[in-house]
């Protein structure tokens, strides 16, 4: 069984499951467990923020983030293929009374700040009031350049924004540039990390920011139904999966390269090598069977996103083997036709 969907599927190793059993806990929302006090502490410190804040999810934490910048009536500015503004829902407009302003991402991921700049509201009563700039890192599975990163803090504050990333993938970005973390986040006022995804977590995302602003989110968590108490069963998987599965993301990569690299090899594919970055590949089917594919290899124990384009996705469950035979299945599929 290998499970190319995403890696948010990642099974909790023993190791992990060892801490988990034994973690010490108390009622987190009397801030009272320990481990999730300790998991909290060491992103902050390890990062180099003020306070960390953990959350039951990337959505939440997103939420979190945008709802603790951003009053009612006010607006963000986001990508058009953004996490935080396609797939949570709505939630910032939802719940937190806040609108999103798409712009179109450019193709590196990034976001024209130009374009930006000509989105952002001018203070009239007709305009809802532009308060925040969020964006992403990996973005589609790619790595918002360095040089860019650069470019944003003498922006936002020219336009008086405060500037948030999703980082659901941030280690990803970290290992793929090989930079410093902390040269990669300084520019944002606050940032996400999912535990879940490749850092093999069962459960948890964290928010990073100020002292302040981290004591609003964790108001607006309460009220969000997000107080949880003993959560140090969770944490200590989250702690385990950010001392030791970051470095070990360059394999994921590397397996993601290797796939893209076989995918491109196969006729009636179009995959594109040097597109991919990180843990994330793309591929189009030239005769779009996409869905016939998936089933054909889910009854051989593989699972893969179908659509257009198709999406794979490397993580700690899947190595090279599983790589060569997910290969090996997709050209079986073909000659069959
Ligand atoms: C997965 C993901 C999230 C949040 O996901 P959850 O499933 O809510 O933990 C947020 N942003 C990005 C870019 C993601 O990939």
């Amino acid at each position: 069984m290998s499970d190319f969907r995403s890696d948010t599927v990642t099974q909790p190793s023993e190791a992990m499951r060892k801490l988990m059993a034994q973690a010490e806990v108390g009622d987190d929302v009397y801030g009272d467990d320990p481990t999730v006090n300790r998991l909290q502490d060491y992103a902050a410190e390890r990062m180099g923020t003020e306070a960390a804040l953990y959350c039951s999810s990337g959505t939440q934490a997103n939420l979190l983030a945008i709802m603790a910048h951003c009053q009612r009536g006010d607006e963000y500015i986001c990508g058009q293929q953004a996490h935080n503004y396609k797939y949570e829902g709505g939630g910032a407009a939802v719940l937190g009374s806040v609108q999103p302003q798409p712009i179109e991402n450019s193709s590196d991921g990034s976001l024209d700040l130009a374009k930006v700049a000509a989105a952002i509201k001018a203070d009239d009563f007709h305009f809802a009031q532009t308060r925040l700039l969020s964006l992403e890192n990996t973005i589609g599975g790619k790595v918002l350049p360095q040089a860019y990163l650069a470019s944003l803090r003498p922006f936002v504050e020219q336009h008086k924004l405060s500037l948030h990333l999703d980082g659901a993938r941030l280690f990803n970005a970290v290992v793929k540039s090989g930079e410093d973390e902390r040269q990669v986040i300084a520019p944002f006022d606050s940032f996400t990390i999912c535990l879940s995804k490749g850092l093999g977590a069962p459960v948890g995302s964290l928010l990073l920011g100020s002292e302040e602003l981290i004591a609003r989110a964790t108001r607006i968590r309460k009220m969000l139904g997000g107080g949880m108490r003993q959560a140090g069963i969770i944490a200590a998987a989250g702690l385990y999966a950010l001392e030791n599965n970051v470095a070990r993301l360059a394999d994921d990569h590397a397996n993601a390269l290797l796939l893209a690299e076989q995918l491109a090899s196969i006729e009636e594919l179009d995959c594109d090598p040097s597109a991919v970055q990180t843990n994330i590949v793309y591929a189009q089917c030239r005769k779009g069977q996409s869905a016939a594919l998936a089933g054909a290899l889910a009854e051989q124990g593989i699972l893969m996103s179908a659509g257009s384009p198709m999406r794979f996705v490397t993580h700690l469950n899947v190595n090279e083997q599983d790589v060569q035979q997910l290969v090996a299945a997709i050209k079986q599929f073909y000659r069959g036709r």
